[in-house]
């Protein structure tokens, strides 16, 4: 049983204070609002200014797979010396990246993965209906129903896929693949190259413009009496008879009744000292927009996905975001516009009417990459101190469902099933 949510003054209504304005610290603290908590949001920079503003947008629990495929390890020593990879790891001396780095390839088995997918259905299963709460009460976004179009240059580079897709459905997973004929392919998204071979369609999932809908989860938060303060850096927590004391880098410090790190891939900074062992780093992507020239293209009606070359297009209105890339670099270090040439070098010949030189919204950001592949949510070792991030690739899908989990185990004390393999301090 964990603690329950109280006033620790024992009377009134319970305040938490959620630091980190991305998609899983708001949707978080939606969700405590939900249970009728006050809550006060605390961010560095501004909302959505990690990576929950330029990633691709997808809400896609049919992909929501482990990272730790054991074809990555191949992948991986490949990489390291291909420029045009979307794998990159510097290749300079860093103890602490290269424990990381081993401490992930151990883990990539087919027993593992399997071990990690069992742990990923149930909530993969939920992730959309999460969405679905947040936009009937009351947030002021929309997530397009649509599928996700995988397509591949040459035919037999599905295989890797269709694989994957297996494995998928034997772990329980429901997912809608389709090969698609060549005449539909074209018709549906003349904006695929025709030199495209194959394509299959991933059916009943989402996507999202995700700066606009992080925007728009903040207004309802606040419309709802939240509080947010921004531009306040959170540098330590102290915790006593009177609750958990957020200490700024500078400015006043700010007190709730339970606090909730959620600060994506800076995460370890607060949480190591609250009993947070396990490893977390940047995997950092990259993503920019393009113009969509050819009238017949637009608008873009779904995500495609080019999985051989790790590269994700979603429409944004008349554009496309192209985004791709896993570069295990520094959280801070500046955006590295080699990365961006390697993907647009990738990209050109796999679409069509697109205007290339129209490139706008460069942007960089760190997935929260954890070394077992599974992300940290529920309570520290410090009591009323809890964390909900490392959702690596996958904290847009499942970004809304953890606030409501662990919102849920916050104010009954009891940890949701779904929510046991995630414990922070595992
Ligand atoms: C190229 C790319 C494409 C992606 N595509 C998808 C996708 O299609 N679907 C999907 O599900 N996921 C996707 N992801 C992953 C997804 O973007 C992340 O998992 C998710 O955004 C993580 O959200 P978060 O709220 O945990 O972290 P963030 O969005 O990074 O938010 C953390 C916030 O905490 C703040 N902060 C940090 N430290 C402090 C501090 N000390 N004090 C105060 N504030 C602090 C930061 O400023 C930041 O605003 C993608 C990622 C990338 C890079």
């Amino acid at each position: 049983m964990a603690n329950v949510l109280r006033p620790a003054h024992g009377a009134g209504t319970p305040h938490v204070v959620i630091v980190g304005a991305g998609m899983v610290g708001l949707s978080t603290a939606w969700f405590l609002q939900e249970h009728g908590v006050q809550v006060t949001v605390v961010e560095r920079s501004g909302v959505a200014a990690g990576s929950s503003w330029g990633n691709a947008g997808w809400i896609s629990p049919g992909l929501c797979v482990p990272l730790s495929d054991p074809s990555v390890i191949k992948y991986g020593l490949k990489a390291v010396l291909d420029p045009n990879s979307p794998l990159f790891i510097p290749l300079k001396p860093d103890v602490h990246l290269a424990s990381f780095l081993l401490g992930f390839a151990r883990r990539c088995t087919p027993g593992q993965w399997k071990r990690t997918m069992d742990k990923y259905v149930p909530m993969n299963r939920q992730a959309i209906a999460a969405y679905q709460q947040l936009e009937d009460g009351g947030v002021a976004a929309t997530s397009h129903e649509a599928p996700i179009m995988a397509a591949f240059r040459r035919a037999e580079d599905a295989k890797g896929l269709e694989h994957e897709v297996e494995l998928i459905h034997e772990a329980g997973l429901e997912l809608e693949a389709t090969e698609v004929d060549n005449a539909t392919l074209r018709a549906e998204l003349p904006i695929v190259s025709p030199d495209v071979e194959k394509a299959i369609r991933l059916g009943g999932q989402r996507y999202i413009n995700p700066g606009e809908y992080v925007d728009a989860l903040a207004c309802a938060v606040e419309q709802r009496g939240g509080r947010f303060v921004i531009g306040a850096n959170a540098r330590a927590l102290r915790h006593g008879p009177g609750g958990v004391t957020v200490e700024m880098m500078s400015g006043e410090p700010i007190s709730g009744d339970a606090v909730v790190i959620a600060t994506g891939a800076w995460l370890p900074e607060l949480a190591k000292s609250c009993g947070v062992r396990v490893a977390l780093r940047a995997g950092r992507g990259y993503s920019f927009s393009v113009s969509v020239t050819d009238p017949a293209a637009r608008p873009v009606p779904c995500p495609v996905y080019f999985p051989f070359e790790r590269v994700a297009c979603t429409p944004l209105g008349d554009r496309l975001r192209i985004g791709g890339t896993m570069e295990f670099a520094g959280t801070e270090d500046p955006l590295n516009a080699d990365r961006v040439a390697a993907i647009k070098r990738s990209g050109q010949p796999l679409l069509t009417g697109v205007d290339w030189d129209d490139q706008q919204d460069v942007w960089v950001g760190g997935r929260p990459v954890t070394v077992d592949g599974l992300p940290l949510i529920g309570e520290t070792k410090v009591p009323r101190v809890y964390v909900n991030g490392g959702h690596g690739m996958w904290g847009i899908t499942l970004g809304p469902l953890s606030g409501r989990l662990l919102a849920e185990q916050m104010v009954t004390g009891k940890v949701p099933a779904e929510l046991a393999p995630f414990s922070p301090t595992r």
